[in-house]
């Protein structure tokens, strides 16, 4: 998939021609067209196509108190040893995770030393014994100003721009409870591994919403049930701790049998009804919950949406009860009050339930989840992208049969009307055959082709992706035929 991925200018390493660096990545030109869509459709679905539902924009560099008082500088770090011999740096977490059984978040210093030990763990370059593990800061560090010592901090997250700017948005959008605010955005985490491609990179983007709700109120009904019956395998902390296999339920039946709380369950339907929006088969979904001892130390209950990619099951999205934890300790430190009234009368500190998406590894899951390779009849092999229309980066595009007869002038004239509305491309390059299959393996739900017969009644073949079937449509008609196809 890496491979295919390059060779289509898709995605590729930072800056190839010195050789890349580890964890960053750039996006080509089909690449950046699907990341813009999938952030579109996001906001389009949970931000503008709400009304409790508002956004904002917060910085990369903000005042490192934040990051003090949200316990990132304490607490976000991950374990690492260094080999006696080779000097190599390792996190003993995915060193151990070949080996050990079960989760490995959340254990202290001496459970990783006492397992290297238990396992017989050695450097994987060298063979060489590895030192005593230490904890290593995730987050970037930064000087700004002239000032040496003026010390920041890249963002780790999105979400901590949204509770240190809480007072001001909710009185500027005078929000009641239950309201969401919602953000997206650069975010950078010094990992000691980065790995499987854009999955687990340095630099990256989130999509992160905080929905704040009164705690003594559930969600109501009406809500719940627009999601309750999507049902994908889950894997409560119970199942886990049975060593049990993922059992298929619905939505309402976690509330139902107190897995978990009603808004928790309504914004884990909701996000699942966003990734299968974006084409990722249900198959290839399920619900995990952490375990106790994996919860960040802001959580009370997060369950991550897990997809099965070519390298495993792998959390897609994190749906977390941060409480009023984020409220509470910035009020704490800043001294400002940062409660809201509630309709009912009085002032609460509102929890809050955050589902939080990493951007390019959703990306990565939707052309992995679309990409197949296909037989046909006559028995030849074709690339296809199987990418539902409203991430596709090319969404139609236009052929005219051959170079002359003024068949490019209508093509161009078709390609004109079209790209106002949807991103469509002109190819009036080699055989039809071959632009077909060129437009199959980037994922081009329709291609449009002006032929003879166009030139005497106004009509163009469209050609379907998936089914390859072919209809002949009235030019006049065509914008409105694929937007019928498309759902608008
Ligand atoms: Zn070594």
């Amino acid at each position: 998939m890496q491979k295919f991925l390059m060779e289509k200018g898709f995605i590729f390493p930072t800056a190839e021609i010195y050789g890349g660096m580890a964890g960053f990545f750039d996006y080509g030109p089909l690449g950046t067209e699907i990341k813009r869509a999938v952030k579109e459709l996001w906001w389009k679905t949970w931000v503008s196509g709400r009304q409790d539902i508002i956004g904002m924009d917060g910085s990369i560099i903000t005042n490192p108190k934040v990051w003090e008082s949200s316990g990132h500088l304490d607490i976000f770090h991950d374990p690492l040893v260094e080999c006696s011999n080779c000097r190599g740096r390792f996190r003993a977490d995915s060193l151990l995770e070949k080996k050990v059984k079960g989760q490995l978040d959340g254990l202290s210093l001496e459970d990783y030393a006492k397992l290297i030990e238990e396992y017989k763990v050695k450097c994987p370059v060298c063979g060489g014994k590895l030192g005593a593990p230490k904890w290593f800061g995730l987050m970037f560090r930064t000087e700004v100003g002239s000032v040496n010592g003026n010390t920041a901090y890249l963002r780790p997250e999105t979400a901590q721009l949204i509770f240190v700017n809480f007072n001001r948005i909710v009185k500027t959008s005078r929000a009641t409870l239950p309201f969401g605010i919602a953000t997206m955005g650069r975010v950078f985490r010094n990992e000691i591994s980065p790995r499987n491609f854009v999955f687990r990179c340095r630099e990256f983007e989130q999509m992160e919403l905080e929905y704040f709700f009164n705690p003594k109120q559930d969600c109501p009904s009406g809500l719940l049930e627009s999601v309750a019956d999507l049902k994908v395998p889950v894997l409560t902390r119970e199942i886990q701790e049975a060593g049990s296999k993922a059992v298929k339920m619905p939505i309402n039946a976690l509330v139902k049998k107190k897995h978990t709380s009603s808004w928790h369950a309504y914004w884990l339907g909701k996000s699942l009804e966003f990734v299968m929006s974006l084409g990722l088969a249900p198959a290839k979904l399920r619900l995990r919950q952490h375990l106790e001892q994996e919860l960040s130390h802001y959580s009370k209950d997060t369950w991550d949406i897990e997809y099965r990619y070519s390298f495993g099951w792998k959390e897609l999205a994190g749906i977390a009860d941060r409480t009023d934890y984020d409220l509470q300790q910035h009020a704490k430190a800043s001294g400002v009050d940062l409660s809201v009234a509630t309709p009912e009368g009085g002032k609460l500190y509102p929890h809050v339930i955050e589902p939080s998406f990493g951007v390019d590894r959703l990306v990565f899951a939707v052309v992995e989840g679309a990409y197949q390779v296909e037989k046909l009849p006559d028995g030849k092999q074709r690339q296809v992208m199987k990418l539902p229309e409203a991430v596709a980066p090319v969404q139609v595009a236009v052929f005219p049969l051959v170079s002359k007869d003024g068949m490019p002038e209508v093509g161009r004239e078709i390609y004109n009307i079209l790209r106002k509305k949807l991103r469509t491309f002109y190819d009036d390059k080699g055989s039809v055959g071959r632009r077909y299959r060129r437009q199959d393996s980037v994922g081009t739900p329709f291609c449009i082709t002006v032929d003879g017969q166009t030139l005497k009644d106004r009509t163009v073949t469209v050609r379907e992706r998936d089914s390859m079937k072919q209809t002949r449509v009235k030019i006049a008609e065509v914008a409105g035929w694929l937007e019928r196809r498309t759902g608008g």
